[in-house]
């Protein structure tokens, strides 16, 4: 039978699945990107996980129809290739998909990350995320995949959805160069710059990812100051959100990504007080904020199903 491939390139890991035709997950795999980030060692990484993929699956090569590949932007999708993602330190411009597409052997469509969770998440929902909705990434970075209308709108550059690069009302250093990003306050790094300044804890070296997961399990576990700088970050995320949703009237805010792993509860109930409380017209249009369907697998979901569209539409 055929199959497609997705991977889904965090800056933490990397996640693959092999869809059906019919859409089911028929295999997965994930590994971390490698302490060596650069981009031809996790070009190496991805195609490696697509073969794993393929041979464990057993399926013959030639009935993969081909690769999508979800990734952090900014994009230049006209020349396939990535802009100086600032979750990717010292990426510059990089023709990601075609390292992949000689790597792996197959053709890569490339999609931004959040816009292919979104995907993913719609395809989960079936008629649940009918409709409009804006999917939220929370990760490494913020980025936003907006669906109107039942139609992903990736805008005229593929670029849509870029909130974590939006000016935030502050003016905070974000790793993208810039100041006042709403990432520079929401992204995991940042919240685990404010534990351990809330806390005084110094830095000892242990890796972004692991403080925050601690700080999170905290918060789980009722400590206050983890969930008091957990709350501060949702209260931002939920104000830049409310603005989203009075610009694009949609009537659905669904949160996902590996940040909310323990404290999806949490961070969804201090979202959605702040987009109700902000959010112009409310009476008319009442707007749900949901946690996503589907986890860890949005991303690489949602990029398999472009190979499949591809497939199925005439070129
Ligand atoms: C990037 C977005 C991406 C988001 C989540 C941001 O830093 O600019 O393109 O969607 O991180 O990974
Ligand atoms: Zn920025």
């Amino acid at each position: 039978a055929y199959s497609a491939v997705g991977l889904h390139l965090d800056p933490e890991r990397i996640t693959g699945v092999l869809l059906d035709l019919a859409g089911g997950v028929r295999m997965r795999s994930r590994r971390r990107v490698p302490d060596d980030a650069s981009p031809e060692a996790v070009g190496a990484a991805l195609a490696r996980t697509c073969h794993q993929l393929v041979r464990r699956s057993g399926i013959a090569d030639d009935r993969v129809l081909g690769v999508g590949l979800a990734v952090p932007g900014p994009l230049d999708a006209a020349n396939r290739r990535v802009l100086a993602p600032p979750n990717l330190t010292g990426w510059a411009e990089v023709p990601l998909a075609d390292i992949v597409e000689q790597r792996a052997g197959q053709p890569v469509v490339m999609d931004n990350d959040a816009t292919a969770a979104a995907i993913g998440e719609r395809w989960a929902g079936r008629a649940d995320r009918a409709g409009s909705f804006v999917y939220v990434y929370l990760g490494s970075g913020v980025g936003i995949g907006v669906v109107l209308g039942d139609q992903v709108h990736r805008g005229v550059s593929n670029n849509a959805g870029e909130i974590g690069h939006v000016h935030s009302g502050g003016g905070r250093e974000c790793h993208c160069g810039r100041k006042g990003c709403l990432e520079a306050y929401c992204s995991m790094r940042a919240i685990v710059a404010d534990w351990r300044a809330a806390t005084r804890e110094e830095p000892n070296g242990e890796p972004v990812a692991a403080t925050y997961e601690r700080l999170c399990r905290s918060a789980a576990d009722g400590d206050a100051t983890a969930t008091r700088v957990l709350r501060v970050a949702a209260t931002r995320l939920g104000q830049a959100l409310a603005s989203v949703v009075s610009v694009l009237d949609v009537d659905r805010v669904v949160l996902g990504g590996p940040a909310l792993r323990h404290v999806a509860d949490l961070v969804r109930a201090r979202v959605a007080k702040v987009v109700d409380a902000q959010v112009w017209a409310p009476k008319v249009r009442p707007v749900r904020v949901e946690t996503a369907l589907i986890g860890d697998d949005a991303g690489a979901v949602g990029a398999a199903s472009l190979v499949l569209d591809h497939a199925y539409s005439p070129r």
